[in-house]
């Protein structure tokens, strides 16, 4: 390509709303173009970025035995009213009717659609197992579209599903499945986690997450410092305190405790560690029919992780509740206690069993118990409801947890028959009876993933591309191209370079030197040849994007140079 031709439109204007590098670099480089909240047009460097993300993925997920399809982007709402989604996702969907009044989704993800595709045409153990996948635009009405691509509303996702007859055959392509995203994150260069990930309501351990490691991350993940242990926090696990603090004595008492509504000033109060305090949190659990305040109990120096509540609740989302509505209730905020408390359902953290003289609220103002037994509640509901904390124990080895930012940019989901089952998608077992199909889900972000490449590796000139994502490895720079000299060696090197397969272009504007040179650095090419007014003494210099090392090589040698680099 040569940049006097190419539609390369960078400016030095960031979008008013851009907060992140990606974000302003990605539209000042000319990557993308916005068109309006959450939605991006490619422009020709952009595409090539995202057929480069996409060629990986393609031979990765083909090497490990998937097949592409490409389903319809318009999905008809019946199937989302089968498996029951068209309320639970709620306003991310964009629906529309047709001439015909017929009701359709813009596909935000694909579950119903392949399940459809596979169903009645898959029929028996023998066909399985099956992965289909798809690299496609999706929408989802994001309430805060934001961070350029990396949030969009329209986005570009590699989803596939898989179908099995069995758990053990899921769990197999599950890891298989793994091993290929770490692999597509490796080839693109990027420093990552594989992370635990919360699985919804339908739990257990088969939800995992692949986090791109940056600060500007909006999930926060707990690893590890000596294991491969690592999790969103939204599931971090830790292991038992081992440094527990010394019991503080006393018997089942009321006491006065005015004004004493803070864990902190509890635990100062009676001088005891926060350990042996009750931390009483009241949240507004959301399910379809209705609202419902719940109240979580937690040791005092524990915080309450809201998805883990989510969970454990069984219910849509959560919200907060303010202390009048609390008092509607004929609860006590401050004094708030699980004790004879039958006017809202409690849930207790796993922390808390066995747990042995509590301090917690009376559930009238200004008193608190003292030496409470959990034992005395009989039926407690126990669950994970902690956030797990820096420092604290690894659950798997003697580490400590450590907290990063990350970007997911997958998730892989062993979803069961949380699908099969309500859209009745079913095959013939080795005994000829019928059974649901067994799914697992495996996501990627594709656009997202060109964004996470920019917030790992820029600097504050501009994106730093990696082998594997960068738009055009090489650019030959004409310093001055009405120097004929100068202008015939950099067509001759691009020719030769082009003819090699190596990804180049050749910048023949009739611009400054500075002016090309803060362009390059501003997109990002992994490497630069400068060929300028050393090209008289047979010279010219290489400049790598990411340390902005110059190095003058030979003019005869530096087509091997280059050559030499990108092997
Ligand atoms: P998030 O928690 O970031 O909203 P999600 O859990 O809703 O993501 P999934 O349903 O698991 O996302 O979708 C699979 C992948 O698609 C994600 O891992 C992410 O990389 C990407 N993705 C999801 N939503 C968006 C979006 N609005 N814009 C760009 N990429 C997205
Ligand atoms: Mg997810």
């Amino acid at each position: 390509m040569r940049f006097s031709q190419a539609f390369i439109p960078t400016t030095k204007e960031a979008p008013s709303d851009a907060q992140l590098a990606s974000h302003i670099f990605l539209a000042r480089a000319g990557f993308t173009s916005q068109v309006a909240a959450g939605l991006y047009n490619y422009l020709p460097l952009g595409k090539r970025v995202l057929k480069n993300i996409e060629n990986v993925i393609n031979e990765e997920m083909t090497a490990s035995g998937a097949q592409e399809v490409d389903l319809s982007f318009v999905t008809p709402a019946d199937l989302w009213a089968e498996s029951g989604r068209i309320e639970k996702f709620g306003k991310e969907l964009l629906r529309f009717r047709d001439r015909k009044e017929n009701l359709f989704v813009l596909g935000p993800t694909h579950e119903e659609m392949m399940v459809n595709l596979v169903r009645n045409r898959v029929t028996s153990y023998k066909q399985l197992p099956l992965n289909l996948y798809q690299i496609k635009t999706k929408f989802r009405d994001e309430a805060r579209p934001r961070f350029g691509l990396m949030r969009g509303r329209e986005f570009v996702m590699k989803d596939g599903y898989s179908f099995h007859a069995n758990e053990e055959d899921l769990d197999r392509e599950f890891d298989a499945m793994e091993a290929a995203y770490k692999r597509i994150l490796e080839r693109l260069g990027l420093e990552f986690r594989v992370v635990e990930a919360d699985s919804g309501a339908i739990g257990g351990s088969g939800s995992k997450e692949l986090m791109v490691i940056a600060d500007s991350g909006e999930d926060t993940i707990a690893i590890c410092d000596s294991c491969e242990y690592g999790a969103n926090v939204e599931a971090a696990k830790r292991s038992d305190r081992q440094d527990i603090p010394a019991a503080p004595e006393a018997d089942f008492n009321k006491f006065q405790t005015p004004g004493v509504t803070s864990i902190e000033a509890l635990a100062a109060f009676f001088k005891v560690d926060p350990y042996y305090t009750m931390k009483c949190v009241a949240k507004r659990l959301i399910y379809e029919d209705g609202d419902q305040v719940v109240l979580f109990f937690l040791r005092g120096d524990d915080e309450l992780q809201e998805v883990k509540a989510v969970n454990a609740a069984e219910a849509l989302d959560i919200a907060d509740v303010s202390e009048e509505e609390l008092t509607a209730l004929g609860l006590v905020p401050g004094f708030m206690g699980p004790l004879d408390m039958d006017k809202v359902p409690c849930v207790f953290d796993t922390g808390l069993k066995d747990a042995k003289q509590l301090i917690c609220g009376a559930n009238e103002k200004d008193y608190h118990y003292v030496g409470v037994d959990m034992s005395v509640l009989k039926d407690a509901l126990f669950k994970d409801l902690y956030s797990a904390r820096e420092g604290d124990g690894c659950p798997n080895c003697n580490g400590k947890l450590h907290y990063r930012k990350g970007i997911e940019v997958g998730h892989i989901f062993k979803l069961g028959t949380t699908y099969s089952k309500p859209l009745k998608a079913e095959f013939l077992n080795e005994k000829g009876q019928s059974e649901p199909f067994v799914m697992g889900t495996y996501g990627m972000g594709v656009s997202r993933l060109i964004a996470a490449t920019v917030e790992q590796h820029h600097d504050e000139k501009g994106c730093i591309w990696t082998r594997e994502t960068a738009p055009y490895l090489v650019n030959v720079m004409v310093s001055n191209i009405k120097d004929e000299a100068q202008l015939d060696f950099g067509e001759e090197l691009y020719v030769k370079l082009k003819t090699a397969g190596v990804e180049v272009i050749l910048d023949d504007r009739k611009e400054r030197f500075g002016f090309k040179m803060k362009d390059a650095e501003l997109i990002g090419f992994p490497y630069t040849v400068i060929v300028g007014k050393e090209l008289e003494n047979g010279n010219v210099q290489i400049v790598e994007r990411a340390t902005l090392e110059k190095s003058e090589v030979t003019a005869a040698s530096v087509f091997d140079a280059i050559m030499d680099r990108l092997k």
